[in-house]
């Protein structure tokens, strides 16, 4: 498993299939940052999936009773702008480069499909859950997820309103069809 500082720090004296390997590997393994933010939540009361292949993008961590799921992403690989650890090397600038910009590209993608099905999305960066930031991170990402979740069971209570009202509409009509009948019109 890549440990953080990998994930941060890219050495560039290594050969791209080294290259590939190491970010291939990244991409599969729960992060330290994610771990932590997994434990977190969950002794904060939250219960999750993790790595859902169901859903597009096969979200870190989904919350299904708040309809939110969230995504923590590394800085370098999908280009964290105006961060420190965003530094794209100075040698096979363009590879990086394009490499960066396809993920931002597909994040997107995901985001985007993710919200059509009604899902929230939360992205938290790495260095948004390094020590000086960490406890601030995981109130904001807390409070959203809540805010999530009440707008959720408010439309999922309106939902269930219209429906009902849509039912009674139907009885009364069927009730009125049959004494309309009953009457020989
Ligand atoms: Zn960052």
């Amino acid at each position: 498993m890549p440990t953080e500082k990998q994930s941060e720090t890219v050495p560039d004296v290594l050969t791209p299939d080294q290259r590939h390997r190491n970010m291939a590997a990244i991409h599969s393994a729960s992060t330290k940052p994610e771990l932590k933010l997994r434990r977190a939540l969950w002794r904060l009361g939250f219960r999750y999936r993790v790595n859902d292949k169901k859903l597009p993008g096969k979200p870190d961590i989904v919350l299904p009773k708040y309809r939110t799921v969230i995504f923590i992403h590394g800085c370098l690989w999908h280009g964290h702008q105006g961060c420190r650890y965003y530094t794209v090397p100075k040698t096979n600038t363009d590879f990086w480069k394009a490499k960066i910009i396809r993920n931002q590209e597909r994040d997107q993608e995901v985001w985007r499909r993710l919200e059509a099905k009604g899902w929230a999305v939360i992205i938290i960066w790495e260095c948004q859950l390094k020590k000086e930031s960490y406890k601030e991170s995981v109130e904001r990402v807390s409070s959203e997820i809540k805010r999530n979740g009440e707008a959720y069971q408010s439309s999922m209570a309106q939902r269930r309103k219209i429906q009902e009202e849509y039912r009674l509409l139907q009885r009364e009509q069927r009730m009125r069809l049959v004494t309309l009948k009953a009457k020989g019109i």
